[in-house]
């Protein structure tokens, strides 16, 4: 498109991205972070490229989860993002020293994801990104509110663990995405099980009119792949957990 006149692009939305994906939790620790890296490697075994954000700024794990480390390069002013699993991947851990106590206020938090988001190079004009899948610090107060009123997102899920406590907090940050207009996907249940019980998220979801997206399972794979920064899907393509993601993934 040589010569035809180009609109400036708004300065929050990243360029060359065709879609902002946004996973969420009203808590920490239901796995959040776990879900968006195998939903995203989920997204790219659909074969769509595929970059992941990680904007949680109380605890980046995705560095960890994917096997990488170092700042990142930088290239004609642009962040050139690390690849992993066939992921394009940018964390705030890649920013500072991973082992720092991060105590974020909101618009610094919300300043650091902003060019994380808009400074990276996701996609180019002639091979753009189809889905950036950005993992939101967990809860819904202040510096989440910020950070979904600054990022342009075209849609979010919502991980919560079964139990009541959990889902309470889910109901929250759905409440948050209607307070934005940021429409949410769905609901994705996780440590299903008899340990923290099952059918809750499914109860939820039909309560809040929501998609409920699926449930996983409390599986020792899961954890051992994230902890070695091998994600199942993407090490296990054939597996019950890529199985499961795969049915996700293609409802989002
Ligand atoms: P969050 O992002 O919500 O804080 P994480 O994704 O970091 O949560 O998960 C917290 C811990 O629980 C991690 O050690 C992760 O590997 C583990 N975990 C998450 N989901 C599962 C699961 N379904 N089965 C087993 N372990 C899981």
């Amino acid at each position: 498109d040589q010569g035809r006149a180009k609109a400036p692009l708004p300065t929050d939305r990243p360029a060359h991205v065709r879609r902002v994906l946004a996973v969420a939790s009203g808590k920490g620790g239901v796995g959040k972070s776990t879900v968006a890296v195998n939903l995203a490697a989920a997204l790219s075994a659909r074969g769509l490229s595929v970059g992941i954000l990680d904007a949680d700024v109380y605890g980046p794990s995705l560095p960890t989860m994917l096997g990488i480390s170092g700042q990142p390069a930088y290239e004609d002013g642009a962040i050139v993002p690390h690849i992993a699993h066939g992921l394009k991947a940018m964390s705030v851990g890649l920013l500072t020293k991973m082992d720092d106590a991060m105590i974020w206020r909101g618009p610094m938090a919300s300043q650091a994801i902003t060019q994380m988001l808009t400074q990276t190079r996701w996609g180019t004009a002639d091979a753009p990104l189809d889905v950036l899948v950005v993992d939101l610090p967990p809860g819904t107060g202040d510096v989440q509110l910020t950070l979904i009123q600054k990022t342009p997102l075209d849609g979010a899920v919502i991980v919560s663990t079964p139990q009541e406590v959990a889902l309470a907090d889910a109901r929250r940050a759905h409440t948050l995405f209607q307070r934005v207009n940021v429409s949410t996907l769905g609901l994705i249940e996780n440590m299903s099980g008899p340990v923290f019980g099952e059918g809750g998220g499914k109860a939820e979801a039909e309560r809040l009119s929501i998609p409920f997206l699926g449930a996983l399972p409390l599986d020792a794979a899961l954890r051992e792949g994230g902890d070695a920064g091998r994600p199942p899907v993407a090490t296990d393509p054939q597996g019950d957990i890529a199985r499961r993601f795969a049915e996700i993934a293609a409802r989002v």
